[in-house]
């Protein structure tokens, strides 16, 4: 298997350089040349499969021999023995028509350490086998930089920095991210929102003198191994729920901000898995909503919301479902990107979106409706639900029809975002492991939205 940019002018790499590169050289996204295929007997197999054991399998299909099985065997075994549940991601059914996916059993209790958890070691054993230095760069809106620092702390030959928005981050999230003592980690709290951050993170990765120089490595959802490694959880909720002869399509409901996790869903719909609607579901912050209902794509204002970890307008990822979209013609996803740039929007004509309606289905919903959500599940089902994962329900609600299954994503734990679940009257007990965050010391240093200081910062870290 090759990799190509949604761009088209980067030479096809494998598996490993396209993880290395992150964000293309030329501005795009690395995509699989070819999407594999999985036939219906295939999925019938993998039906007794562990997590583990599906993740070998799907993982296969992409990275041709550059891993030995075994060595692969032995990065994932390491990555989930972190996870609370050997089931790693477990299904919860509530009714006869929806179930949620818990996502949150990692060390940092979010969907991202699925991905990190493996991204961490894949990067270490990387390291170690070609005798390269990594230098793990990123922003995140809480739940990314937590788990990328767990999933790197203390590995010898790698140091990560991670950008934050200044109090724009939930007291555990910030806890998480900056009680972490080990040498190998920096953490910059900048004074912006995410979307500032997440700006001078590809500002620095487009500067090919500045990443080469610095061995500059991605953990966004930009870098394709994160997107493949969510397909597993698509495949493995779907086996769980499905577990007869008949291999009937559901529908899956995302809480979503930068498009990543979705796009799993639409790469694992790609490969094969029998999906009905994808949903995204969106908080206040809803160009993806509006983009799925009237075609135009164009980043509104900056919302913050009681989900902060979708309080998101430019979603990296969407350019990877352009590039599917418009054909795979890399020349039209370079003109539409050029024109988001240049014009602030992009807009597609009304036979496309017709295409996009096929795609995917979309709801925001509004703070208020998040809370009455939680309130009404933590009541019907003695459930409670963290905000992003009641928009996912809300969104569920709006757009799952009549008779239709769906799977809605728990992206996260209620504790990680106790100032929600606080504002609608309902005290929580928090893990052990949260709980003790509040005990420790903190490290990290607050910086300007200021490109020039952060570098400055860079520099000093790595020359450490
Ligand atoms: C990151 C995150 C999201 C959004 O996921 P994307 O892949 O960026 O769309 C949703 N919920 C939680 C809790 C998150 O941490």
């Amino acid at each position: 298997m090759q990799y190509i940019s949604t761009r088209g002018r980067v030479e096809a790499k494998g598996f490993i350089d396209t993880v290395l590169m992150g964000l293309a050289d030329d501005g795009g996204l690395m995509v699989p040349a070819e999407i594999p295929v999985v036939a219906e007997a295939t999925l019938q197999k993998w039906k007794t499969l562990s997590y583990e054991e599906l993740f070998l399998e799907i993982f296969s299909l992409y990275i041709n021999d550059e891993i030995p099985i075994e060595e692969l065997r032995q990065l994932v075994s390491r990555s989930y023995s972190s996870f609370r549940t050997p089931e790693v991601t477990p299904v919860h059914q509530l009714n006869d028509s929806l179930y949620i996916l818990e996502l949150f059993h990692g060390p940092t209790f979010a969907f991202k350490d699925v991905a990190l958890q493996f991204m961490g070691e894949f990067y270490s054993y990387i390291s170690k086998k070609q005798n390269k230095i990594i230098h793990i760069l990123g922003a995140t809106s809480g739940d990314t930089g937590a788990a990328a620092i767990q999933g790197v702390r203390g590995k010898e030959g790698i140091k990560i920095c991670i950008l934050h928005p200044h109090q724009k981050v939930s007291k555990v999230q910030e806890l998480q991210m900056t009680t972490v003592d080990d040498e190998n980690v920096l953490n910059l709290s900048v004074k912006g929102n995410f979307d500032d951050c997440q700006r001078v993170i590809k500002e620095l990765f487009a500067d090919l003198d500045f990443k080469g120089k610095y061995h500059l490595r991605a953990i966004n959802s930009i870098n394709f191994v994160r997107i493949l490694a969510q397909t597993v959880y698509y495949f493995y909720a779907y086996l769980q729920i499905n577990k007869g002869d008949q291999l009937p399509k559901i529908n899956f409901c995302v809480p979503s901000g930068n498009f990543g996790n979705i796009f799993s869903g639409y790469l694992a719909k790609r490969m094969g898995l029998p999906v009905n609607k994808l949903i995204i579901a969106t908080n206040e912050n809803n160009i993806l909503e509006r983009f799925v209902k009237t075609g135009e794509y164009k980043p509104g204002e900056f919302k913050s919301t009681h989900s902060p970890s979708m309080d998101i307008q430019v979603a990296s990822n969407f350019e990877r479902y352009l590039y599917y979209f418009l054909g795979e013609d890399t020349a039209k996803v370079s003109a539409y990107m050029q024109d988001l740039q240049q014009n602030g929007k992009i807009t597609v004509s009304q036979e496309d979106l017709a295409k996009v309606q096929q795609d995917f289905a979309a709801y925001g919903a509004s703070n208020e409706q998040c809370l009455e959500v939680i309130e009404e599940y933590k009541k019907t089902y003695d459930y409670l639900l963290d905000p992003h994962t009641a928009c996912g329900i809300a969104a569920c609600k709006a757009q799952a029809s009549e008779g239709e299954v769906t799977v809605t994503f728990a992206t996260a734990h209620p504790a990680k975002f106790d100032e929600a679940i606080r504002l609608v009257g309902i005290t929580q007990q928090f893990p052990p492991q949260i709980e003790h965050l509040f005990t420790l010391p903190q490290h990290q240093k607050v910086v300007e939205h200021d490109k020039a200081e952060i570098v400055r910062e860079l520099e000093a870290f790595y020359k450490l």
